[in-house]
């Protein structure tokens, strides 16, 4: 694999955003391949970035997380920002997430209600540290994932909320975020960072067991690249006029003050279950 192929990818996408080497941008570290990416090409190109890791405290496979992103940071000199599930929220994430299920929600998935939960503590970090922008690894696959699995639970237009970029809101609460890699396959960003020797956990999240994209993946990956990119590129069409459907202001929520949708965010309708 050609190295330079996915960082043309990756600065043809920062061009499309017109993203600015003087914006202050916080990248969502997992410990994962993809996160790890963004932070290593940003950084080479010579964008302003801090890292910020979730440690959802699910055991080994947080500490390895942390540790590798200790690792990035410190090769990168880069300032890194760890929030603790258990100190912030009393409680790692397989402990809510039960919760949650147990009182009444057993229809969510796990990743599902963890997305939520992330989400929501993300933007709230990025907005006390002042930044421009969050970026997230997103990838090429996870893209084409979403705009399938958004069709087939037969709502498309919360495909509206996709992109390289969440230009669709404009809120003072609300950070928006970027994806970097949001033209990049999957295979290739392994490939990249196996070469680089970049240090990545390479397991999965053993809570990711049975995620309906888990199920869209295994489809997806029996098409050829070109199949894939042919998503995309039909989501990239259809986009406009999705988010023309959409009603783009939002709330806040009336229990926790953070932008929503509805008059209650989805973090607080979960941890209200647990209560
Ligand atoms: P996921 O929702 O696990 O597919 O992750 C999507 C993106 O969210 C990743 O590429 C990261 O940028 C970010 N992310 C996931 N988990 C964490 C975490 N524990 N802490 C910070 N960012 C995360
Ligand atoms: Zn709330």
């Amino acid at each position: 694999m050609n190295l330079t192929k996915l960082e043309s990818q990756i600065k043809k996408t920062l061009k499309e955003i017109k993203l600015k080497k003087s914006d202050k941008i916080l990248v969502a570290l997992s410990g994962g391949k993809d996160s790890t990416t963004v932070a290593y090409t940003l950084h080479k190109f010579g964008y302003k970035i801090q890292g910020f890791h979730i440690d959802l405290k699910i055991g080994k496979y947080s500490e390895d997380c942390l540790k590798s992103i200790k690792q990035l940071c410190e090769d990168l000199k880069i300032k890194l920002y760890v929030y603790d599930m258990k100190k912030e929220m009393g409680a790692g994430m397989c402990y809510l997430r039960s919760g949650i299920q147990s009182c009444g929600k057993g229809t969510l998935k796990n990743c599902a209600i963890c997305g939520v939960l992330k989400k929501s503590i993300m933007n709230k970090q990025a907005r006390r540290l002042k930044v421009k922008y969050i970026a997230t690894g997103h990838n090429l696959d996870d893209e084409a994932q979403t705009f399938l699995m958004n069709i087939m639970k037969g709502s498309p237009n919360l495909s509206a909320n996709s992109g390289s970029i969440t230009k669709n809101v404009s809120d003072k609460k609300f950070v928006p975020r970027i994806k970097p890699l949001f033209d990049v396959l999957e295979n290739d960003i392994r490939e990249y960072t196996k070469k680089l020797k970049l240090p990545v956990v390479y397991t999965q999240c053993p809570c990711a067991l049975d995620s309906y994209r888990i199920q869209v993946r295994k489809f997806l990956n029996t098409l050829e690249e070109k199949d894939k990119q042919n998503i995309l590129k039909y989501f990239n069409k259809v986009f406009p006029r999705l988010q023309t459907l959409k009603d783009s202001k939002l709330k806040y929520c009336e229990s926790c003050g953070e932008p929503s949708r509805g008059k209650t965010c989805k973090k607080c309708k979960l941890l209200g279950l647990v209560k």
